[in-house]
Formats: structure tokens, C-alpha cells, sequence
């Protein structure tokens, strides 16, 4: 099908010959003000012993003298110095008294908000008015067309969103824009995968697309399957198939089988771990291409049918997604800042986290293609798929084949273009300057039925039952903060940088955030990953929310979830786990330290062993596969916004913080035991390196236990984070310390690499000092 991709290149933001102010026209004083400004310095006012205005009181004043710039240094004189005096005494009275007004105003106009039986009856409302129907309907409304980051199509739903946002009844909604660095194919020069024979003749090519489902046959802007950011070329050479990528299959390769990927072009499975960690490992290694491929191993469910018939991935479909090593920073040109028109960026080639080798994604089709003729070792078990070929392990062909090369044509261009993150509030009654931040995004590789579509619905949702509640003259205690984030695709891009913008507010205010990916990826039970803090609310909520399961009409979320999915080893309670990364709130959870939480409808994880959900990031996430398998009722998507916006009213509308400091603590001593346990492993090298955990590190934990044991109060504490390297979609507790130790047994050094575990456990252990100390009486 041709493609035509007419948005994609339009986008490159102007840039502007001046540097302009931030949000400068609203800071801009207006033209009375200045001319009163103006009028206040030429009666007197001076700077004559200040040559620059760095020493007034305050930034207004700054930016007063330089709109009113050449009226500023008059010569002094004392009586002007005197009416100065007066004139700064009458300011500051008539501000006292103003704050004295506004305090006096400020105080709750809904005076019922913080009685907590009130409070809890609008919770109730506010759960009930969550319909199924409405759901289906945003749902279908943001599903029509592709909407990738940067294209036409997604900045009309952002504008969409904004308004509808605005009818519902937020106190505020904007549009925030930014200019990240994207990547997509260039659409005269498709991106595929060939087999070339000796005279180099291409005798099998890849797929140029996925077979489109029915009823979208005519719709335009299908981007391709492709991987974001790879680089471009044309390598060719041999194949080695390393399995799925991982660390470990990269040693096994290299240590047990003695195979060098150096100068190969790898070909490895998805799943187990983020593909970005899998290309890195394939750079490190030495390969000079990777492609990716689904197997229905890890991409397909045992008695379904592929798409239409049913939610299984046709041999046809691809996974998109980007490969960039970002670890949090963002847009890759602008690590630490925002991408503001003014911002200072990095050039192209030197971005954060870009690979520098082709990498490629394509279905079981076309990987059957490439695998089937292939020699050298057989694998072990744990590395074959389902696929009918042997796996051999390569390099290159066998027998009648050897000759036969793989090439591969990628073309994929970068290029800074502008996103739009959505914001809307509605401003707290009591403690307005505490953020409470529901975030999910927007943006999708196609259609995004699930993928983050599913999620925008439950945030659409959960913003008009607010507006309901606002109507009837609710107003929560603390600010709430929704977000629809751009480009998380292409590397949490829209989240990220908008952390960056507002990081000192958010580091002050914020008091938890909550994500909103995704909100079903199976039909089986409530899955919840959040901060330790978090359990003891979403435990109270989910008995306040019905299950959405047939046959289970008046039973507790909570017990249907316990019922499904106990937390065994460690108590009983339904399972929560660890935050890894992989979504928007890793900004705020792993950089700013924010108690983060999410939650969505997930799998039976006992049974069904595929990675993710089988049509992920490929062009069959439609409404209808939704509609007709994930959730025919909408009910699933009910219970998650009910989850979702019930957590937010929660943090938002409790007298006090719902955040438990002992959860913290629990898990911080089972955390220091388990990865005490990992060091344990090798006491020689801890005796002969003097390394030591009881010193430095259980001494903390011990610590923030009992500092946490003296409180009589929900204190919020949150221990900021680290990724695990190997995998970023993991979550793994202190992954400084585990990195440290992974794989230390082989290392070339062990004194360094031990020097290295003692520097993580001071590290970790000073982190939970700090977050102790947090929870000291003041003075
Ligand atoms: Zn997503």
C-alpha cells in the first residue's frame, strides 16, 4: 500500500530571530502599569550607585526597569530619596492588607470539603458518575485516526481535548509546546530487510507494511513498522541469532558458544526486556545492524485467533517502537532542560541515547525468512520460539545458502519537531500550592486503541465526572494537575520536559503522581504498580469499587482482585509491585522523587506467559479490538478510571496526607535483605574488599524505620530511584547496588568493580539517611 506521510515533515518548528522571555507576553507589564512605573522613577526614583537593577527587590521590579529601560539612573537627590520611602511604605502597606483580604477570602468557601464524611460521600459521586458508556465513547472519539507525535492529526486531538476539558469545567486548560527531537521513515525511500545473493541481487525483501484491518483500508498517515531513532544505512553481512537480546544472551553467545557478533548483524526476539536495552547490547557487542522480530512464543495466546477473528498478533503485524538509552533525560538534544525555541541543543549526531546502527522491526512472516536457512550451533531449549525453524545460531547461512548475505536498508531521518503536552487544573480550596498530578499520553503509533488511548479515556472520563462534581460545589483540598503527554513514544519526550520546565515547583508541590498508560492489556484481574507509600490507599479504595466481572455483581474489586492474584510470599493482600520505568511518570517518580503509582486490567500472569499484550505498538490496536474482546462492556475501563481518579481525589481531597511512611519502611527492610542477600553470594570478595552492608547500608534502613516508628502521622516520603541497566522496564530496588554486582564474577578488575558496589551502598545509604531525616521533628 503506498503510504503518504504528508504531516510529517511540516512540523519543524520557526525559530525566531529574538530570544524571547518565558510566557513572555503574560509577564509583559502592561502599558498603564509601565507609564505608572515610569512616572514613580521620574519623580525621583534612582539607581545612581546601582548600575545594573540586579539589586531590586524583585523581578517584576527587573523586568519593570527593562520594558521602562533609559528611564531607569536618574541623578539623586534626597527629598526624592524621602517620597521614594513613603512611596515603598504605602506599597507595602496596601500589600499587607491586600494579603490580609486574600486570606481572609481564601479561607474555605466550601467549608464541608474538609469534613471527611462530606468528602467521602463525594467520592461516592464522584466513582458513580464514571460511565461505561461514556468511555466507549471517548475511546471511539480519539481512535479514528493515527495520531503520531509531531503530526497534524495529534495536535487536533490535543486542541480537541483542551476544549472539551474546558466545557467540563477545569479551572484552567493549556496547551504547552516543546521542540524534541523525533524520528520517522522517510517516505521515498521505505525502510526494508534483504536477503542479496553473490551478485548482490536482492532474492527476498521484508515487508513494507502491515496488511491494514478492515474498514481503515483508506486511511492515510499509517506510519509504517519501524524503530525510532535508529541510524541509517545499508550494513550487510551474516546473521547470529542471540535470543532475546538480554545481558545473559550476550554472554552465552560470546563465553559458552564462542561466538564473536562482532562485524554480524544480530537477529533477536522481542520480549523479557525494553528493546532499547537490547540494541545497546548488540552496539556493545559489536554488531553493525539488529532486527527484531515477534515471536509467537512471546506474541501470541494459546486458543486465540489472530486479529480480526481475535487479539492475537497476525505473522503480518510489527512491532514499532523507539530505541533510544535516554535513562530519563528527555528529549535527546536538551538533557536537563526544556526544548523551548530558546534552548541551547546538541547537534543531531550527538543526541542522548541514539544508536548508532541500523535496527529494524519486522513480523514472524518475514522473520521465519530470515531464520529458516540458517547454520552453525543448535540452540539451547530456552532459545527457541514457536516459529518452524530450527533457531540456529548462525553466523550466516548454511550449506547451499552460505553464500547468501542479509541486508538491510534503513533510512529512518531525525528531526526536531513540536509537540504539545495538554494541561488542565483545577486550583485546591485549601492548599492550592500541593499538586496532585493525574498524566497519561496521547500521542500512538497508529490508531492507539490500546496504547494510550484506552488510558486518554479513563483521563476523560475522570475529568468530566470532576467537572460534575465542581458543578455541585465540591472543590478539592489540594490542586489537581491533569496531563495529556505528547511523544512518550518517541522517549517520555512530552513528561519529560515538561518535569524539566516546572521542576522546582514540582520538587515543592507536588504530592503524587498518577499515570495513565494504558489502561487494559488483558481480561483477567487489577493489576497496581506503585511507591510502597501508596498500598494502604489503593487497598481502601478498591473495597469502595464494585468488580467488573460478569457474575461477580456485588463483590468488592478488592476481593476479586485478592481472589485472582494474592501477594503469596509476602502477605495476604492482592499483589502490588514494584514502579519500573517505561511510561510518563518516570520523571517524577525516578528524577523528582514524586510518590508515583499505576494501575490498569491486566492478564492472568500464571497462565499467560506473553510479553505485554500480543498486538502492541503494531496497527491492529483499533477501538474494535477493544470493543469486541478486551472489554465489550466497558466495565474493565470503568473499574480502572474509578482506581485511577479515585487515587487522585484521595490525595487530593484527604485532611490528611494518605501516604504511609510504613509501608515505606516494610519495604525498605525486605529491599536491604535482598540485596544483602545478593552480596552474600561472595564473602570472600567482601571480606578481602572490606565490603560491608551492616555498616553502611541496614544501619540506614534501621534508621528510617525508626524515625518512621516515632511519627503519628501519614507522612509523605518518597526515596528517590535509579533505573536497573539491563532493563528498562524493570523495577528493581537500589539497581545501583544490583548493576554493581551484576555480574561482578567475570569482571576484568574485581577491585574496581568492588571499589564500585561499596560507592552504590554509600550511595543507597546515604539516600535513606536523607529520606529519615525527612521525617525528623522540625528544629
Ligand atoms: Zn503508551
Amino acid at each position: 500500500m503506498e503510504m503518504t506521510h504528508r504531516h510529517w515533515e511540516q512540523k519543524t518548528p520557526r525559530h525566531r530571530s529574538s530570544l524571547p522571555l518565558e510566557g513572555a507576553t503574560d509577564q509583559r507589564v502592561p502599558l498603564e502599569k509601565m507609564h505608572w512605573v515610569f512616572k514613580i522613577r521620574s519623580s525621583g526614583d534612582t539607581c545612581p550607585d546601582r548600575p545594573t537593577h540586579q539589586r531590586r527587590d524583585d523581578q517584576t521590579t527587573a523586568l519593570q526597569c527593562v520594558e521602562a529601560s533609559g528611564t531607569c539612573c536618574f541623578t539623586m537627590r534626597n527629598e526624592s530619596r524621602f517620597i521614594w520611602w513613603i512611596l515603598r511604605i504605602v506599597v507595602v502597606t496596601a500589600l499587607f492588607f491586600l494579603g490580609f483580604v486574600i486570606g481572609w477570602f481564601a479561607k474555605p468557601t466550601h467549608p464541608h470539603t474538609a469534613d471527611s464524611s462530606v468528602s467521602g460521600r463525594y467520592l461516592r459521586e464522584f466513582l458513580d458518575e464514571m460511565q461505561p458508556d461514556q468511555i466507549r465513547e471517548h475511546l471511539r472519539k480519539f481512535t479514528r485516526l493515527p495520531h503520531l507525535a509531531g503530526t497534524e492529526q495529534n495536535l487536533k486531538y490535543a486542541e480537541q481535548i483542551k476544549n472539551e476539558w474546558q466545557e467540563f469545567g477545569l479551572d484552567s486548560v493549556e496547551m504547552v509546546p516543546y521542540d524534541v527531537l523525533l524520528s520517522y521513515p522517510n517516505k521515498s525511500r521505505p525502510n526494508y530487510i534483504s536477503i542479496v545473493d553473490q551478485l548482490g541481487n536482492e532474492v527476498f525483501n521484508t515487508s513494507l507494511a502491515e496488511p491494514v484491518p478492515e474498514g481503515y483500508e483508506d486511511v492515510a498517515d499509517i506510519v509504517p513498522p519501524y524503530s525510532a531513532f535508529s541510524a541509517k544505512g545499508q550494513p550487510e553481512g551474516d546473521l547470529v541469532y542471540v535470543n532475546y537480546g538480554r545481558t545473559e544472551d550476550f554472554f552465552q553467545l560470546q563465553r559458552e558458544m564462542g561466538i564473536n557478533p562482532t562485524g554480524k548483524i544480530v537477529i533477536v526476539r522481542y520480549g523479557k526486556i525494553f528493546r532499547g536495552n537490547k540494541v545497546k547490547n548488540a552496539v556493545l557487542a559489536g554488531a553493525k545492524g539488529i532486527i527484531m522480530f515477534s515471536d509467537p512464543a512471546d506474541y501470541w495466546a494459546a486458543g486465540v485467533q489472530p486479529y480480526p477473528d481475535g487479539w492475537n498478533l497476525p505473522g503480518g503485524g510489527a512491532q514499532r517502537g523507539n530505541v533510544l538509552n535516554l535513562n530519563g533525560a528527555g528529549d535527546p538534544l536538551t538533557p536537563g532542560y526544556p526544548a523551548k525555541e530558546y534552548t541551547y541543543r546538541f547537534s543531531p549526531e550527538d543526541g542522548v541515547g541514539l544508536p548508532r546502527i541500523p535496527v529494524h522491526p519486522i513480523g514472524f512472516h518475514d522473520a521465519v525468512h530470515l531464520l529458516k536457512n540458517m547454520g552453525g550451533h543448535i540452540p539451547p531449549n530456552n532459545w527457541k520460539g514457536a516459529l518452524n525453524v530450527s533457531y540456529k545460531i548462525g553466523p550466516g547461512f548454511a550449506n547451499d545458502f552460505q553464500s547468501q548475505k542479509v541486508r538491510m536498508n534503513i533510512h529512518t531521518n531525525n528531526q526536531v519537531t513540536r509537540i504539545y503536552n495538554v494541561i488542565g487544573r483545577i486550583r485546591g480550596a485549601l492548599e492550592p500550592d500541593r499538586y496532585v498530578i493525574l498524566g497519561g499520553h496521547r500521542d500512538a503509533w497508529v490508531f492507539g486503541g490500546i496504547d494510550p488511548m484506552s488510558g486518554a479515556a479513563v483521563v476523560h472520563e475522570t475529568v468530566r465526572s470532576a467537572g460534575k462534581l465542581l458543578n455541585k460545589g465540591w472543590r478539592p483540598r489540594r490542586t489537581i494537575i491533569f496531563a495529556s503527554w505528547d511523544a512518550e513514544e518517541f522517549g517520555l519526550l512530552g513528561s519529560t520536559e515538561w518535569a524539566e520546565d516546572n521542576a522546582k515547583l514540582l520538587q515543592e508541590r507536588a504530592v503524587a503522581y498518577i499515570n495513565a498508560d494504558s489502561a487494559i492489556e488483558g481480561m483477567y484481574t487489577l493489576r497496581v504498580d506503585c511507591t510502597p507509600s501508596l498500598n494502604t490507599l489503593v487497598y481502601d479504595l478498591t473495597k469502595q469499587i464494585t468488580s467488573p466481572e460478569e457474575g461477580e455483581e456485588g463483590v468488592s474489586l478488592y476481593d476479586s482482585w485478592h481472589k485472582r492474584d494474592n501477594w503469596t510470599n509476602d502477605r495476604d493482600a492482592p499483589r502490588i509491585s514494584k514502579l519500573g520505568s517505561g511510561s510518563d511518570f518516570e520523571a517524577y517518580f525516578i528524577r523528582l522523587g514524586i510518590a508515583a503509582g499505576r494501575a490498569r486490567y491486566t492478564k492472568n500472569r500464571k497462565t499467560e506467559r506473553y510479553s505485554s499484550y500480543p498486538v502492541y505498538h503494531s496497527v491492529y490496536e483499533t477501538f474494535e479490538i477493544v470493543e469486541q474482546f478486551y472489554d465489550p462492556s466497558f466495565r474493565r475501563l470503568r473499574a480502572v478510571t474509578q482506581v485511577r481518579g479515585g487515587l487522585v481525589f484521595l490525595l487530593a481531597d484527604s485532611q490528611l496526607l494518605p501516604l504511609s511512611a510504613d509501608q515505606y519502611a516494610d519495604s525498605l527492610r525486605k529491599y536491604a535483605r535482598s540485596i544483602a542477600q545478593l552480596a552474600q553470594r561472595h564473602p570472600e570478595e567482601m571480606e578481602t574488599f572490606q565490603v560491608s552492608f551492616v555498616e553502611n547500608f541496614t544501619v540506614a534502613a534501621r534508621g528510617f524505620h525508626e524515625r518512621q516508628q516515632t511519627l503519628n502521622r501519614a507522612e509523605y516520603v518518597c526515596l528517590s530511584k535509579q533505573k536497573c541497566s539491563h532493563n528498562k522496564y524493570a523495577g528493581e530496588s537500589f539497581p545501583g547496588i544490583y548493576d554493581a554486582l551484576f555480574d561482578i564474577e567475570n569482571s576484568a578488575d574485581p577491585e574496581k568493580a568492588w571499589e564500585e558496589v561499596k560507592r552504590q551502598i554509600s550511595i543507597a545509604a546515604f539516600t535513606v539517611h536523607a529520606a529519615a531525616m525527612t521525617l525528623t521533628p522540625p528544629a
